[in-house]
């Protein structure tokens, strides 16, 4: 009888943790009081980078003026960029954006907005390396930006064994240059940008994939997601985000 309290006790105990949770997520799911939470990793140039103590960009003024014609108070999140996805999956973040690729495999895990911006993965190797096109890459050292494309392509095609994973793109670039690694697989405007900004740096003119950066949500909140991608769509229409595309790349 008393085993048969201590159980029920328990089983009722286990039920409150559980309908607790339930709760936590389901509130978590709405945007929180005016707010539109984007989470991002800012050591992305230009799409996401600091600029003294704000984060500035192309995501960060686009997702900006979102925020505007949804009438929400745009507040950016700083995390590493494997920790977006499962951010947004469990609600921590109302969206992701940081010149992220849609893929198949993350599809799976988050929805995610129309494309508004392409990138390429590139090789970045030191000026006097003698890696010189990506057919060199073999058996060589690559430095690339955890949970990225560019890790999840290098690992799949020279091994995991020759891929060191960097929290990003700033320390990636930082062990390519005291030598860690050989070369490093990224994104290639943020690859011009650490170019621009590190001496004795080039990038391969061989480029490695192509890709569609896209805004990602709760695979539950899909009514964000529509308000979100409508407010994008209207941004492209009438010129906005051409307008700050330009305004972080130059036409060459
Ligand atoms: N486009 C790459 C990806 O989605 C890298 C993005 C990033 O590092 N911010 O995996």
């Amino acid at each position: 009888m008393k085993n048969l309290k201590k159980i029920l006790a328990l089983t009722l105990a286990i039920l409150f943790v559980f309908s607790l949770a339930a709760c936590g997520k389901s509130n978590s799911l709405t945007v929180t009081e005016g707010k539109l939470t984007m989470a991002t990793n800012a050591s992305f140039p230009p799409y996401e980078y600091y600029d003294g103590d704000n984060i500035v960009g192309i995501d960060a003024e686009i997702a900006g003026l979102i925020a505007d014609k949804l009438g929400l108070e745009l507040e950016i999140a700083d995390v590493e960029f494997d920790s977006i996805i499962p951010g947004v999956q469990a609600g921590k973040y109302d969206m992701g954006m940081a010149g992220m690729t849609v893929t198949d495999e993350r599809k799976e895990k988050v929805n995610f907005s129309d494309s508004y911006a392409k990138g390429v993965q590139v090789v970045i190797v030191k000026a006097d390396s003698a890696i010189t096109s990506i057919d060199d890459l073999e058996g060589k050292k690559i430095g690339v930006q955890q949970a990225t494309t560019g890790d999840i392509y290098a690992s799949d095609d020279y091994g995991e064994e020759n891929v060191t994973k960097y929290a990003n793109g700033n320390l990636a670039v930082e062990g390519l240059k005291n030598d860690k690694v050989d070369c490093v697989i990224i994104d290639n405007e943020p690859a011009k940008a650490y170019v621009k900004a590190n001496e004795g740096l080039k990038i391969l003119d061989t480029s490695y994939a192509d890709e569609d950066y896209a805004i990602s949500f709760n695979k539950d909140n899909t009514e964000l997601q529509e308000k979100v991608n409508a407010a994008l769509k209207e941004l492209i229409a009438d010129g906005s985000v051409a307008k700050i595309v330009n305004k972080y790349i130059p036409a060459e």
